[in-house]
């Protein structure tokens, strides 16, 4: 246990010192240019932390997810925003439980390295978001090739990324038994792809997150991209979908954390009516609240980080810890506006913009709707809905 402590105590300081060379003045400009932070990714990459998944035979750290989740957390608690990165160690799972001994060799020590990035997850398109399993994407087999065709659209790092974990149709849905099944994962080489078959458009959002949409026209690859078995993609990136969630929870509590601290300080140093604004309990109290609800939220994600690194199942504690974790995240970024008032609004200070990023998580990469028709049917046995 205490072997365990310290391992941890190490990686949020170290994590830390490095975060600290990327101040809040790199993640504005960053903002304020839309541009990706290619700086931060090559240094966390250098120091080995987005390799924090991939065991040590190909170069990584080798430990488990809740490792990777303080990781993801110290980043978020700096004033950074790990979407630029966090895709490697969600999309990581699938590749080391299902991918090929060739594959993992052929790639694993790449991405360790930083010679390629994993970071582009291509699962949503227009008309299937929540509902995964209607995409249409296909890839058909032809000879030693599949020929896929589609769209996918807020494939986040499409541009920065040389690889791409892709979700497409092999089996049509009419011609299925489940829903669920017909749909398969590939690891697509995407640099070479682009002009060969795929288009990336870049699409402006709320905050900096660097999304696409990702046009798939009679791109060909090589039949040894199918990660496992054909057929069987769903029930691979559902295990991943609990990694996801987990470490996105581990981020909303690094922000929540942020939050409070921001909030915490300037109510302490602002003085209105002569007095430090921090002295009213009017302030005081939500500030409070946030952080305890933050605490609260934190216990949940350890849980779900714990179930899945001994390998139980882990989709109940996974979702739930990333509701409360959005919910905390956001209701600290509300209290941090409120508590600066108009400066609140104001760029320089980074609060609007932490406020921005936050809000996020509420609706991807799955939306709190979607986590409570979860925790109804599949934890509470109510009717299912849909
Ligand atoms: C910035 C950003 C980055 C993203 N990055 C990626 C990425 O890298 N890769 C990727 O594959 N996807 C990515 N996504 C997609 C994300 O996972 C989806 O937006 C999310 O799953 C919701 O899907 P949707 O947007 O199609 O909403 P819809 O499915 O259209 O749903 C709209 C709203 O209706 C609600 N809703 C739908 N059905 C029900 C129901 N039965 N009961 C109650 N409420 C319901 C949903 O909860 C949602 O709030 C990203 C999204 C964003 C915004």
């Amino acid at each position: 246990m205490n072997d365990l402590t310290d391992l941890h105590e190490d990686l949020r300081n170290g994590v830390r010192q490095l975060c600290a060379t990327f101040p809040d003045e790199y993640w504005r400009k960053l903002d304020a240019d839309t541009a990706y932070p290619t700086e931060f990714v090559k240094a966390m990459t250098a120091a080995g932390y987005l390799a924090a998944l991939i065991p040590e035979e190909y170069g990584g750290i080798g430990v488990g997810l809740t490792e990777a989740s303080i990781i993801l957390e110290e980043i978020h608690r700096s004033g950074g925003n790990a979407a630029a990165c966090h895709a490697q160690m969600y999309i990581m799972g699938t590749l080391l439980r299902h991918g090929s001994a060739e594959q993992k060799a052929q790639y694993l020590p790449k991405i360790a390295s930083g010679e390629l990035r994993l970071q582009a997850f291509g699962v949503t398109e227009p008309d299937a978001g929540t509902d995964t399993t209607s995409l249409r994407t296909r890839a058909v087999r032809d000879g030693d090739s599949y020929i896929v065709n589609g769209q996918k659209i807020w494939t986040s790092r499409a541009e920065h990324s040389d690889l791409m974990m892709l979700l497409a149709r092999t089996t049509p849905k009419e011609e299925v038994e489940k829903r669920t099944h017909g749909l398969s994962v590939f690891l697509i080489d995407l640099k070479s792809a682009v002009g060969q078959g795929v288009t990336i458009e870049p699409i402006e959002t709320m905050m900096n997150h660097q999304t696409t949409q990702v046009y798939f026209d009679n791109l060909r690859i090589p039949a040894d991209s199918l990660i496992g078995e054909e057929g069987m993609g769903f029930r691979y990136i559902l295990d991943g979908m609990n990694a996801e969630r987990a470490l996105i929870a581990a981020e909303c509590i690094g922000d929540g954390y942020w939050f409070v601290e921001r909030a915490k300080n300037y109510a302490s140093e602002r003085e209105v009516f002569g007095r430090p604004i921090g002295q009213n309990q009017g302030i005081q109290f939500p500030i409070a609240q946030a952080y305890i609800h933050i605490r609260a939220a934190d216990l949940m994600r350890y849980e779900a980080c714990r179930l899945f690194d001994s390998g139980q199942a882990c989709g109940a504690e996974a979702n739930m810890s990333k509701l409360l974790a959005a919910d905390a995240s956001w209701e600290a970024a509300n209290v941090a506006v409120q508590t600066y008032g108009g400066f609140g609004f104001a760029a320089e200070y980074d609060v609007e913009r932490k406020f921005r990023e936050t809000r996020l998580y509420q609706v991807a990469p799955i939306s709190t709707n979607l986590i409570l028709s979860y925790v109804a049917q599949h934890v509470l046995k109510m009717p299912r809905s849909f």
